[in-house]
Order: C-alpha cells, then sequence, then structure tokens
C-alpha cells in the first residue's frame, strides 16, 4: 500500500488552509473529507473574516475551495475517518468508512458539530421539522413560525438570518440573558420577529408527519408554543471520536502545543477540533497553515 508523507482530515478553513501550505511545500498528500468548507460553509454572514468586511458563509467557503483545487493533491470527498492508529514501524494508518490509508505524518483538522438537544422528539423529526443548519434548511421555512434553541453565537448567526425569512422567530435560551456577540445581540432584540424566552428550555418536540410545535419549560412552568421549524443550536462538540492515540482535554479537543504538535510525533491537529481558545475560520486558518509548516519541518527531519 503507498505510503503518503501526510494526510489531512477535514477540509474545513483548517484542512483546507493546511492543504494549500503543503501543496506549496510539493509534498505528496491526501485529504480525506465528509465535505469541503465544514461550518464555515453553513455559517450566515461572515463579517470578521479579513480583506473581506462582508461575505457570506458559502461564497467565502467556494473561494477556499477553488483556492484549493488550483493544487495537486490526492482527495478522497465524502469519505468518513473512523480510525487512526500509529503502528509500531512509525506509519500513521487512516481507516475510514470506504478504505484504509498510510502516511508518514497527519493533519487532523475535523472541526466540531453541532451538539443535539437529547430531547423527546428530536430524533423522530430530524429533517422533518428539526434542523442544525439555519443556513441550509431556513429558506423552507418562509412566512413560518420557528424557534431556535440556544443562546450564544450559533443562535444569533441562525437568528439573523432566519428573522428575514419567517414569521415569527421564538429564541429558547436557558440562561439569564443571551450571551454571543453584542452587534448580533442588539439586532435580534431590536427585531420586532424575534421573541426570546430566557431561563428556558425545550422539554419536547411534537408534531404529526412534521413539526407542529415544542413544549418549553420557563423556570419550572411548561408552556406550548405552536412552530413549524425546530433549529438546533446548543453548541458544538469535537469531531474526536475516531482519534484516541492522542491526549484530548475535558471538552474532547485534542491538546496541542504551539507548533500544532499533538503528543504523539508526526501526528499535529489544527483548527476548531483543538484545544485552541476561539473558534472563528481566521483562526482555524491560520493554525491550519501553522500544522502544514510544522508538518513540513517534522518530514524533513524524519526522512
Ligand atoms: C452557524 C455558524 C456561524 C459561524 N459564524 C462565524 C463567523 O461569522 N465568523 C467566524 O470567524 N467563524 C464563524 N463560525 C465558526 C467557524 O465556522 C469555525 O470556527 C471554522 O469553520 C472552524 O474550521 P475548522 O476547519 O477547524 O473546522 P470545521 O469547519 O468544523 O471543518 C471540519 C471538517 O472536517 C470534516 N470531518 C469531520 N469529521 C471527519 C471525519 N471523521 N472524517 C473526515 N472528515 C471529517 C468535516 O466534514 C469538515 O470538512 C461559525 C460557525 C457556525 C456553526
Amino acid at each position: 500500500m503507498k505510503i503518503y508523507d501526510c494526510i489531512i482530515i477535514g477540509a474545513g478553513p483548517a484542512g483546507i488552509t493546511a492543504t494549500v501550505y503543503l501543496a506549496r511545500k510539493r509534498i505528496d498528500f491526501l485529504v480525506i473529507t465528509k465535505d469541503i468548507g465544514g461550518q464555515a460553509a453553513i455559517s450566515g454572514d461572515i463579517e470578521n473574516y479579513t480583506g473581506y468586511q462582508f461575505i457570506t458563509g458559502p461564497e467565502l467557503s467556494a473561494k477556499f475551495e477553488e483556492h484549493m483545487r488550483n493544487y495537486s493533491f490526492d482527495l478522497k470527498e465524502q469519505e468518513e475517518a473512523s480510525i487512526v492508529v500509529k503502528r509500531d514501524d512509525g506509519v500513521i494508518a487512516v481507516k475510514t468508512d470506504k478504505g484504509e490509508y498510510q502516511a508518514r505524518s497527519a493533519i487532523i483538522a475535523s472541526g466540531k458539530k453541532p451538539k443535539e438537544l437529547n430531547v423527546p422528539g428530536e430524533k423522530e423529526f430530524k429533517n422533518k421539522g428539526v434542523s442544525y443548519c439555519a443556513t441550509c434548511d431556513g429558506p423552507l421555512f418562509a412566512g413560518k413560525d420557528v424557534a431556535i434553541i440556544g443562546g450564544g453565537n450559533s443562535a444569533l448567526d441562525a437568528g439573523l438570518q432566519l428573522i428575514r425569512i419567517a414569521k415569527r422567530v421564538f429564541i429558547i435560551n436557558n440562561t439569564p440573558k443571551l450571551g454571543g456577540d453584542s452587534v448580533m445581540r442588539e439586532q435580534i432584540e431590536s427585531s420586532k420577529v424575534a421573541t426570546v424566552l430566557n431561563n428556558s428550555k425545550v422539554a419536547a418536540i411534537f408534531g404529526d408527519n412534521f413539526v407542529l410545535g415544542i413544549k418549553v419549560d420557563k423556570e419550572g412552568k411548561e408552556e406550548t408554543l405552536a412552530v413549524q421549524g425546530v433549529f438546533v443550536e446548543a453548541g458544538l462538540i469535537p469531531n474526536t471520536d475516531f482519534i484516541s492515540i492522542v491526549e484530548k482535554n475535558a471538552f474532547k479537543e485534542i491538546n496541542v502545543n504551539g507548533h500544532n504538535e499533538t503528543n504523539v510525533p508526526g501526528i499535529f491537529a489544527a483548527g476548531d477540533v483543538t484545544n485552541v481558545p476561539e473558534k472563528q475560520i481566521v483562526i482555524a486558518a491560520g493554525e491550519g497553515a501553522k500544522a502544514a509548516l510544522s508538518t513540513f519541518k517534522y518530514l524533513m527531519q524524519n526522512r
């Protein structure tokens, strides 16, 4: 079996930037990814990526992808890494749902995924009114009433998209007030379409073939809200279940040092999947660049 110099897992901002940097070093590498763009592709309006005062998530991801595809490297799309091991001979083996690959080094850039609520009705109505992506599914709820579950930046981002589309937007937030960036919060709080329910949590989602409403527990009192859409924006968890050989923190994020090295020589990590504070596109991209340069140095020193 071929042994690549490196395998990159994930093609969000971190993995794509690592790809551009490794390609420019003329390294023989493979990218394995479930999708291209990652969370950036489902972000709404982006106003904090340097060089663009305003760009949408799908537009920025398309630019990232175009840049990446200018270079020559092997790519396995719609493929999911299921296990990563390091053999006694130092080779890193990656098993996926479709095959097995080997390399002398690896960059883990698998990012994060939405946390589920684990309430009755959530699984049953997934894709039947329950969504984890306002950018993807928001337009399906034009003129309808929807609920967003969460109170941080992801919930605000979803709120800003949905107040332009839906008739009414309820934000169910389980803390005393909304968190997130004040610029976004002010826009939500001043919107006539949005109603924020603080100190509230969803107890159940109900419907027939499609969502008809939610039961909300507001400080011990149960209330029913008739909504046709439920957008779960309750935080994110790192995609790290497939890799147990590296050290992780209490949040299941991969611990890296300033050079993006994990505790396993030859395995690097970058972006939201790591313990690096602040989860942002510009940070993930910068970390991807650093991880690629550290990988290049490692490969040169371990020929
Ligand atoms: C709704 C929303 C709005 C946001 N808005 C902003 C914003 O305005 N500005 C900003 O800077 N940031 C924003 N963010 C955060 C930003 O999108 C993330 O910080 C950034 O995308 C992280 O990049 P990443 O490459 O580390 O991970 P991700 O973007 O999560 O990409 C991970 C990649 O890994 C792949 N993958 C995962 N598991 C596997 C596996 N087992 N095998 C193979 N591939 C795998 C995924 O398919 C994906 O391609 C937003 C996020 C969300 C969800």
